[in-house]
């Protein structure tokens, strides 16, 4: 004896149904086979709502009832042929027409009763199971249609009805004995009371007719046939990595469905529990896929946590009060007031300080939750012992389930930890001792982020999914989006990551794409995007509370460098070239590091000295083992390094600046790197970086840009750079006189820095630096007599873009 469960897409149509006739076809050849089906998919909704229209009063009820009719009329149709179509056509449209006269009373009372909802619901399968009989019959499979409601009987009435099994598993073994043809068709969800009133076992009820079946039957094997392959570690309409668990225990499978994996029915599990029943879930569209196994042990296949789920329309209730410490019973009058209404507590926590407990229910009931407990508590609240029961709503759950769990610590923290980096705060936690399930109560809006990024957390197979938000489209940003495009697939092979480009901004257009902006024509894509409105860009990018997500400022811009708190504290990390934010007051910087610490989220900004060269991370190792910098010198302008490497007197100065600005080193207004303020800015940061609280002001400059060069446009000042050629020819002839060669040098030493022209000769460690090199020597405390070396090129927009991969790569791994 088998018993097979078709869902509503599996007989949503002729085609499908088709497919289902075929699977039970092969399976009966084996076995005695009883088939219950659902409605045909969408039809219990179509029905439902059509009452809930009349009752409004709302006359656009009868096109529901128009679709519902012509869908099964079509199945009817396509199934079976012409010459036998007419008998089943007319009860159709008989059962159509009762439908319609329950809905018309239902319009003209405006009023709807559970009993008339039930049995309007009750039309679905009622239809769909004859029409299926009546197909296999059509094939010359032999069916039997038997109507649910003769077998199972409850023990209330309608919505949620419970089950009397003893009246029920003593009908079906009357039924099901002597002398019967070997398959039979049920419709599912349906059922009858005492005095034979049709009533439901609650929405998505057939698969719980079904378990009853087995159970009553003890039945070898109970399948439930869906669209789907198999019961999956996550909700697939939640998480694109969500995947097929290949056997599971009959209790995990009954967690996961009560706390929301919508697969199979809460209810089902029990029955065929408790007769070691084993369940198939299986895919009417890929019949060959093996599906899940449910059983009572399960191999536990590497995975600790075997699913996570999660359940929204959540509403927290918590009583509180210094009256409750220490008196017995508060508990349990809380529990005795919400009983009484009949509302089902999904979860509970209360602190050791006994003065609050905290309880999880359907947020439909909690507007009578509050009314049941406060007047409960009457007395204590007109004395002010307990506050008033204090409702919060908008909220979910989001569980782990897994029997695995207990015998593996810092699961929790593992999942708490995850939730945390992503800005997921957590409201409530509760933890059964059974320790199967850790469940927590999060805002609805984060509920889609935590799935996804605890099944990151706990199915270590599948991938990170990282996402950029990118402002600046310039030399470094098109680079940077090249060099993601072309490392796509090492990032995701080697490193599991999956990195895309969700948002992209500049100073023309900005573009937010939640899949991600395709890399090959990323251009076009931003341009016929919204304008450019960075606060906005950044609003949008925090409101899509997307996983891992990371902001990148590839710009030069100072509006741009004003946003990196706002989505520090929402723990979207901040990787930037721009140098303004780590730049500006010590107490902006400061405040910056600080948010990253506290909201969980990273402040990288390696770019900002030495383009692509390791300087920052070195600095922050040294410091990190415990080392101190005692002194830095350095070379840190890619600009002036090229410059002074290029101008001998036989080119104009002017001419040799504008070569570096041609080919990408310089900043948009070079007079920055010309003035030795951006040098300024970068010594300041390592010296930042090295633990002093430095400010631009302390720093001095010996600057050799003339006044006059300061003055006006970057075309202004280009010109009185050529004006000035005597005094840049005679810098350069005094130092050649010597023997030495210029170089503009940034100096840390015993806190306090400098910067400045400087004669360096051949025997010095920064001589041979060539082209646009940078070169930083470390002095500390362990490196006292030779210095550690960082020496590289220093500017340029492929060392700069692969700077800032890197540091995406670090952001990742938080
Ligand atoms: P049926 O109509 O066959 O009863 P349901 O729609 O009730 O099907 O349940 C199947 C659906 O459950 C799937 O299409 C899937 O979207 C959803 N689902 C939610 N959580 C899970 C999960 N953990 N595993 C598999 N499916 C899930
Ligand atoms: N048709 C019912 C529903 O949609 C029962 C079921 O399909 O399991 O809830
Ligand atoms: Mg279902």
């Amino acid at each position: 004896m088998q018993v097979l469960k078709f869902g509503g897409t599996s007989v949503a149509n002729a085609e499908n149904i088709s497919k289902v006739i075929s699977i039970v076809q092969a399976a009966a050849q084996k076995d005695t086979t009883v088939v219950v089906v659902s409605a045909l998919g969408g039809v219990t909704d179509l029905l439902l709502n059509a009452a809930a229209l009349a009752a409004e009063g709302n006359e656009t009820y009868k096109e529901k009832l128009v679709t519902i009719e012509q869908r099964h009329m079509d199945a009817v149709k396509q199934l079976i042929p012409v010459a036998s179509q007419s008998q089943l056509l007319s009860l159709v449209k008989k059962s159509c027409n009762e439908i319609e006269d329950i809905c018309s009373g239902i319009f003209l009372l405006g009023e709807l009763t559970a009993r008339s909802r039930d049995r309007i619901g009750s039309y679905g399968e009622w239809l769909s199971s004859q029409i299926i009989a009546a197909a296999f019959r059509a094939q010359g499979t032999a069916a039997e249609w038997k109507d649910s409601r003769e077998l199972i009987t409850t023990n209330s009435a309608f919505t949620h009805a419970e089950v009397d099994f003893s009246v029920t598993n003593t009908k079906i073994a009357a039924f099901f004995t002597g002398d019967y043809s070997r398959l039979f068709i049920l419709p599912g969800f349906i059922a009858a009371d005492k005095n034979n009133i049709t009533t439901t076992l609650g929405r998505g009820g057939s698969d719980y007719t079904a378990a009853i079946l087995a159970s009553a039957l003890q039945a070898d094997v109970l399948e439930i046939w869906t669209d789907v392959s198999g019961m999956m570690t996550a909700d697939p309409r939640l998480t694109g990595n969500a995947r097929i668990i290949p056997s599971i225990t009959y209790q995990e499978a009954m967690e996961l469905s009560h706390f929301g994996a919508k697969v199979i029915y809460p209810p089902t599990i029990q029955p065929v529990m408790n007769k070691g029943i084993p369940v198939w879930i299986k895919n009417t569209f890929a019949p060959q896929d093996p599906g899940t196994l449910i059983e009572s042990s399960a191999a536990r296949n590497g995975d600790i946590v075997r699913g996570i789920s999660s359940i929204n329309n959540i509403a927290l209730l918590s009583l509180e009060g210094s009256g409750m410490v220490g008196i017995p019973g508060f508990s349990k009058r809380l529990f005795e007031a919400l009983s009484s209404e009949k509302i089902n507590v999904i979860l509970i926590t209360q602190s050791s300080s006994e003065h609050s407990i905290c309880v999880a229910v359907d947020a439909a009931s909690a507007a009578r939750a509050k009314q049941a407990v406060d007047a409960a508590f009457a007395n204590e609240i007109a004395l002010q012992k307990v506050d008033p029961l204090l409702i919060e709503s908008d909220l979910s759950i989001v569980a782990l389930v897994g029997e695995s769990m207990k015998s593996h610590p810092g699961i929790s923290g593992r999942m708490f930890s995850a939730m945390g980096r992503n800005g997921v705060n957590v409201r409530a936690i509760a933890q059964g001792s059974s320790e199967k399930n850790i469940s927590a109560v999060i805002a609805t809006r984060d509920v889609r982020k935590a799935i996804n990024v605890l099944h990151e957390e706990f199915f270590e197979t599948t991938y990170k999914q990282v996402n950029l938000f990118i402002a600046g489209t310039g030399n470094v940003g098109a680079k940077l989006i090249g060099q993601l495009q072309q490392q796509a697939a090492v990032l995701s092979q080697r490193l599991r990551l999956q990195v895309r480009v969700a948002g992209l901004s500049n100073s023309r257009h900005r573009l937010i794409k939640e899949e991600g902006i395709d890399l090959g024509k990323w251009r076009e894509e931003l341009e016929a995007g919204q304008p450019a409105d960075i606060d906005q860009f950044v609003s949008e990018a925090i409101a899509r509370n997307l996983r891992n997500s990371i902001f990148v400022d590839v710009t030069a811009n100072e509006k741009v460098a004003s946003v990196y708190d706002k989505l520090l504290q929402k723990s979207i990390s901040v990787v930037a070239c721009n140098k303004i934010a780590a730049s500006s007051a010590y107490e902006n910087y400061q405040r910056l590091k600080e948010l990253a610490g506290e909201f969980n989220s990273r402040f990288l900004f390696e770019t900002n000295v030495g383009a692509g060269l390791p300087i920052i991370g070195t600095l922050n190792d040294l410091t990190h083992s415990g080392d101190r910098v005692r002194r830095i010198d350095a070379v840190l302008s890619g600009t002036l390094n090229f410059v002074f490497n290029h101008y001998d007197g036989s080119r104009p100065f002017a001419e040799v600046v504008r070569q570096a600005q041609d080919e990408g080193y310089t900043e948009p207004d070079p007079r920055l790197d010309l003035s030795g303020t951006d040098v300024m800015r970068k010594i300041m940061i390592l010296a930042r970086e090295a633990g002093e609280n430095m400010e631009m002001e302390q720093i001095t400059n010996n600057s050799f840009l003339p006044a006059s060069c300061n003055e006006g446009s970057v075309e202004d000042f280009y010109k009185a750079l050529a004006k000035e050629e005597p005094h840049f020819r005679a810098l350069y002839e005094e130092a050649k006189a010597k023997g030495c060669i210029l170089k503009f040098v940034a100096c840390f030493d015993q806190g306090s820095a400098s910067v400045g022209l400087r004669h360096i000769d051949p025997a010095h460690d920064l001589y041979h630096l060539y082209g646009k090199d940078n070169i930083v020597l470390f002095y500390t405390d362990r490196y006292t007599d030779q210095p550690m070396v960082v020496k590289g090129a220093g500017a340029g927009a492929a060392v700069t873009a692969s700077g800032v991969f890197a540091d995406i790569i670090r952001a990742c791994k938080l």
